[in-house]
């Protein structure tokens, strides 16, 4: 190592999972007890996490490898198909919609509300066609999409909801947490800088015993029960019948001892990025910033809902200092958000941007015809948004480095 690079402070990255010896313990004990792919630990992660959201008997959790997996599966079992349109947020990774083409269906993309960054009910309402069939909101960053709203549109027009929860555990709204609310169905994602991982996984949830049977054959080639059941059962049972051309999108036991112990600390981790986003918001108050949307502040939410704190997101202020000197940017006017994220990377401080709103990507902009003066409120919060360090493993020291590097670099740029 050279002088120079052993004299940088370390990196703080973006995002770290938080894995200890219980995890470690857990997948040590499947790799020894010789059933490592769907079995007994996947069927004890759904009973956990029905339990970890109250335990009503008439919800059912299955694991998939994905949340976008989760997606897909709850989608085809609503039947949605060619010739169907689902509304969803621009302002999402693409996994959300992807899953609707997937289908041969068609993606209705609309705008945010600038006061959560999640969809839009009145959006929503102006986009519906004969065509529409469901909606697809996302509880961004961990703040609740405003449900009461949209459920009630849907109820009017007929139409199903799929949760995107990939930001959401645990999330509440109105008191009750997302996967209980009242829709068809809601997706959670275990992915590695998620809530808590599973390395790869999801967790689709619903109380649609219909959607639930179609779910599980479609999770596994479409054969009508389980590899465990045929595998375990004690009398002969090799017999199976296929009765769709499903998936193979089931959760290993490996993911699955991993999640168990996850969940185990799900609160604790809740509990420790709130205690750094407050800390965030308290350190960046007199900056030129728009701090996160909290609970209660605007939507559905109430101010003593719980917000998963999944991302920290901080957008620059219509009168921050010009940190880009006037340069151009990428998909808009986003050369004083990049300038900034430089400048803390120069900092050793990781971030992000959540997201490249769906209407700037080639694929999604072509194929609907798609302009950034269509999405107004995602495209402005796109230009100015970046995702700060935020993980339940984040050591006091590394949130004062990313707090010092935010104000050092507004207020440098000020002065
Ligand atoms: C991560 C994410 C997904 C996809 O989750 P996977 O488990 O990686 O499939 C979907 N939607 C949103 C909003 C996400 O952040």
């Amino acid at each position: 190592m050279s002088e120079r690079a052993a004299d940088l402070p370390p990196f703080v990255p973006f995002a770290l999972p938080e894995i200890g010896e219980a995890e470690i313990a857990e997948v040590v004990d499947t790799l020894r007890s010789g059933w490592v792919t769907t079995g007994p630990k996947a069927r004890r992660f759904e009973q956990d996490f029905v339990a970890f959201l109250g335990g009503d008997p008439a919800l059912q959790a299955i694991a998939v490898n994905s949340a976008t997996a989760g997606l897909h599966l709850a989608l085809e079992a609503l039947g949605i198909g060619p010739g169907d349109e689902v509304i969803t947020t621009t302002h999402t990774f693409t996994a959300t919609a992807e899953v609707v083409r997937y289908l041969g269906a068609d993606v209705v993309l609309v705008d945010i509300d600038p006061a959560t960054l999640c969809i839009d009910p009145a959006a929503v309402e102006a986009a519906l066609t004969p065509r529409s069939k469901a909606i697809v909101p996302v509880h961004y960053a961990g703040l609740a999409a405003p449900m009461e709203a949209l459920l009630a549109l849907a109820r009017r027009h007929g139409l199903k909801v799929v949760e995107d929860a990939a930001h959401a555990l645990p999330t509440s709204c109105g008191g009750a947490l997302v996967g209980t609310l009242g829709s068809d169905a809601t997706v959670f994602s275990f992915y590695a800088n998620k809530t808590i991982t599973t390395g790869e996984g999801g967790m689709l949830v619903t109380r649609d015993p219909a959607l639930a049977e179609r779910a599980k054959v479609m999770r596994l080639h479409g054969i009508s029960r389980d590899a465990f059941d045929r595998f375990t059962a004690q009398a002969p049972s090799w017999y199976y019948e296929v009765v769709a051309p499903g998936f193979k999108v089931n959760l290993t036991d490996i993911a699955a001892a991993l999640g168990l112990q996850q969940l185990r600390q799900a609160e604790a981790f809740r509990a420790r990025r709130a205690a750094i986003a407050a800390r965030y918001d308290a350190a960046f108050a007199d900056l030129p910033v728009i701090l996160p949307p909290r609970p209660g502040a605007a939507g559905a939410t109430a101010p003593d809902d719980l917000h998963a704190w999944h991302l920290y997101v901080l957008r620059l202020a219509d009168d921050a200092p010009a940190l880009g000197a006037g340069r151009p940017g990428a998909g808009g006017d986003t050369g004083d958000r990049d300038a900034f994220i430089e400048q803390l990377y120069a900092r050793r401080i990781g971030c992000s941007v959540h997201y490249i709103p769906l209407h700037l990507h080639p694929y999604w902009r072509e194929r609907y015809g798609l302009r950034a003066t269509d999405f107004p409120h995602s495209q402005r919060a796109y230009e100015r948004m970046l995702s700060l360090p935020l993980f339940s493993a984040m050591r006091d020291e590394q949130v004062d480095r990313v707090i010092a590097a935010v104000r050092d670099t507004l207020r440098g740029a000020a002065a």
